[in-house]
């Protein structure tokens, strides 16, 4: 089994965080990123001073031929992923009568058309390997819904309902797929709701508290181990208790 794992939208935030704690897992990692390249470089640089190993690689993963293009490079470069974590995701927040047809079409591209792309690609690898591990992104908006977030709650559902069939598909294969559903985590996505927003959820919260990306990372690193070997087709929450 190769220890290589890909993160999308590893430059930043939870990805970042993701791949960070798998390079010192003993990870090398595949850093995607689409626009930042400098912020892809420094994760690079955080893993490589580890003393891990890593690759920055651009592609916008809702692209089907930069997808195919990425896990080429990834493939020369490092070896076949055995740990494929699909977190690159955007949101387009309006109430549902002033959404425009491209705030949802972007939303489901970057967030669940990416995730067929990516894992499709990645499976071929793991199928040969016959061990994988692919773990998903998701929100507690898709389980719970969120008002101004209906394409962004559907994009996170659809990876709930794509992530419980691929578990049915490849789970005697020594793969596993599950998806990661955080609450309220502090990053550049969140920081540009505001503090009173911040602070509204805040109240919602059972530990008081926002969430910090490392914590999101420490659950995936649990999902990429042996140890998780018989978790499949589930929904993990990481949100302090925000949606009991
Ligand atoms: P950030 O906005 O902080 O970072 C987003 C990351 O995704 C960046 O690395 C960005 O790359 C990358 N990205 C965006 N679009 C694309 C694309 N088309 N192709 C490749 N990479 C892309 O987000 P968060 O860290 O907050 O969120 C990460 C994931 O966690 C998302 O799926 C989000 O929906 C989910 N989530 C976040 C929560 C939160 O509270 N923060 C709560 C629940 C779920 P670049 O740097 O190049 O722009």
């Amino acid at each position: 089994m190769s220890k290589v794992a890909l993160v999308t939208g590893g430059s930043r935030g939870i990805g970042r965080a993701i791949a960070e704690h798998l390079g010192t897992r003993g990870y090398e990692v595949a850093v995607n990123f689409t626009a930042n390249a400098s912020a892809a470089a420094e994760v690079v640089s955080a893993i490589e001073g580890y003393g891990g190993r890593a690759i920055a690689v651009q592609a916008d993963v809702g692209d089907a031929e930069a997808v195919a293009s990425m896990m080429s490079t990834v493939t020369e470069e490092l070896g076949p992923p055995s740990v494929l974590v699909n977190n690159a995701g955007i949101t387009r927040d309006d109430l549902i009568l002033r959404m425009g047809v491209d705030e949802w079409d972007e939303v489901i591209q970057t967030n669940l058309r990416s995730v067929y792309l990516c894992t499709k690609a990645a499976l071929r690898g793991m199928l040969r390997a016959r061990w994988g591990r692919i773990i998903s992104i998701g929100s507690v908006s898709g389980i719970s819904g969120n008002p101004g977030q209906a394409n962004y709650a559907a994009s996170k559902a659809g990876i709930i309902g794509f992530t419980k069939s691929i578990a049915k598909e490849v789970g005697s294969r020594g793969i596993t797929a599950n998806v990661v559903a955080p609450g309220f985590i502090e990053t550049d996505m969140t920081a540009a709701l505001g503090d009173d927003t911040a602070a509204a959820v805040t109240a919602q919260i059972a530990v008081g508290r926002l969430g910090r990306p490392e914590e999101v990372a420490f659950t995936v690193g649990y999902l990429a181990s042996d140890e998780a070997a018989y978790i499949t087709g589930q929904t993990i929450v990481v949100d302090g208790g925000l949606a009991l």
